[in-house]
């Protein structure tokens, strides 16, 4: 996501690839800072460069390390990679283990099952598994219908995508797709890379966005969520093609924008428009600067039109940059209003300028919202603590000296539940005005 940021590491130089370690080489063992050690103790999955004390030898990418504590006692194994600051992402702690295909299947398993009691057949589109808070660091798996996408933020997983039979066989035995085979039983798996992977193209099996498996090379693909149908751009989109991670907070929006009139900030394909219109609003306008946004925004529409509040609801779409069109007049007011931009804070550089941008653009939005209306505003930059987001949201609204009401916060979607603060990124606050 560009936008979400993915749990990914900062940029790998180019270098040559995980290769299964020779077999002669002593096991690569470490030891970290006390610091350090204490925060894998208590189920941090990330290990920085500076924070490694004692190292055997030199590691490849993509070996298993394994941590011993300051008594020689295992701590944990993880992915190694020497190429990024984020040195190591934790696989398991606790007590020593063998890495087997079995071990695998059960990881793979045990993330899936923590999905099933979420969703039913109306919701074919979710988050299978969420990297490192599934135990899978670096690695998203994402389902639309029939299809999976896999996405990679790290090399290391790429040994394992080959489905050869001959293979040479990393991380325990680890085959991805096979074991995708026998436990989805998938038409379709998608591979997408992150943009910090692109020195590793040619180690991939195959490019961004083509097939793992399955021969359907269709750009995007049609699944339901809450019984409506939106289409995911699975070769291209941003992230996996869908912004799965709002999927509480449309749903929300569904069930309170009945009546009134919506304006959808940062609309991308529509999402919370198309759930606000069955939610019986009278007009529902997306907004957003790119115009292939737009174009997927209507065919989600058309796609839900058989639906008669959808087929009621006026659609009007503006294409521009958000901070000045809400800006400028003429100032027309909306019941609803959603604020959902990008990530304003790549990096913790930018903090203080998306903390000032969040205030602004609550101001703004703030501004366009009718007596007596609801105002959403999200905000998926992890850089931008909780905290640090409902007090620049709330500070706006006291200085726009309106009356208004907190109704509530929010965060993901429990499929991108988050096992660690730096996964906790997307935050929602919604607010009556006047
Ligand atoms: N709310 C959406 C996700 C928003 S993604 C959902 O639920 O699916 C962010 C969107 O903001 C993208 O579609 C991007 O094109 C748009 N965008 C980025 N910068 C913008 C700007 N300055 N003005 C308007 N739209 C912008």
């Amino acid at each position: 996501m560009g936008r979400r940021p993915g749990p990914r590491g900062p940029r790998i130089a180019p270098i040559l690839i995980p290769r299964p370690v020779p077999p002669q080489s002593a096991r690569l063992r470490l030891r970290l800072t006390a610091a350090a050690e204490t925060a894998v103790r208590s189920g941090h999955p990330w290990v920085y460069s500076d924070k490694i004390r004692e190292q055997n030898r030199a590691g490849l990418a993509g070996e298993l390390a394994v941590i011993y504590d300051r008594n020689d006692r295992f701590l944990a194994i993880g992915l190694f990679d020497p190429h990024s600051p984020l040195v190591v992402r934790i696989l398991h702690r606790g007590n020593p283990v063998t890495l087997t295909p079995e071990w695998w299947r059960d990881r793979f398993k045990a993330a899936f099952d923590r999905r099933s009691p979420h969703f039913g057949p109306e919701t074919n589109g979710f988050r299978l598994i969420n990297g490192e808070s599934d135990g899978f660091p670096g690695l998203v798996l994402d389902r639309y219908a029939g299809c999976l996408v896999l996405k990679l933020y790290t090399p290391s997983w790429i040994p394992c995508l080959d489905p050869g039979p001959n293979s040479p066989a990393t991380l325990g035995g680890l085959r991805i797709i096979p074991l995708l085979q026998e436990l989805l039983a998938p038409d379709r798996v998608v591979l997408r890379v992150s943009r910090n992977l692109s020195p590793f193209q040619a180690q991939l099996p195959c490019t961004d966005g083509a097939n793992l498996l399955g021969h359907d090379s269709a750009p995007s693909v049609i699944f339901l969520e809450d019984g409506l149908r939106f289409e995911s751009d699975v070769v291209q989109g941003q992230k996996t093609g869908f912004f799965l991670d709002q999927r509480d907070n449309r749903r929300r929006i569904g069930s309170l924008a009945g009546g009134g009139d919506v304006l959808n900030v940062f609309s991308f394909s529509g999402g919370f428009s198309v759930h606000a219109a069955r939610g019986g609003a009278r007009s529902v306008t997306d907004l957003d600067i790119s115009p292939h946004a737009l174009a997927s925004a209507r065919r989600n529409f058309d796609l839900n039109r058989n639906l008669p509040t959808v087929a009621r609801a006026s659609h009007h779409q503006v294409q521009a940059d958000a901070f000045e069109w809400l800006a400028r007049a003429p100032r027309e007011a909306f019941d609803t209003v959603i604020l959902d931009p990008p990530s304003m804070a790549k990096r913790e550089s930018e903090r203080a300028g998306a903390i000032q941008a969040y205030h602004r653009l609550t101001r703004l939005g703030l501004d366009r919202v009718r007596n007596g209306g609801l105002l959403l505003a999200a905000s998926c930059s992890a850089h931008v603590s909780e905290s640090e987001f409902y007090d620049a949201v709330r500070a706006a609204l006291r200085a726009a000296g309106r009356r208004w009401t907190e109704l509530e916060t929010t965060a993901h979607a429990p499929d991108h539940h988050a096992s660690f603060p730096e996964a906790r990124y997307l935050k929602g606050f919604y607010a009556r005005i006047g």
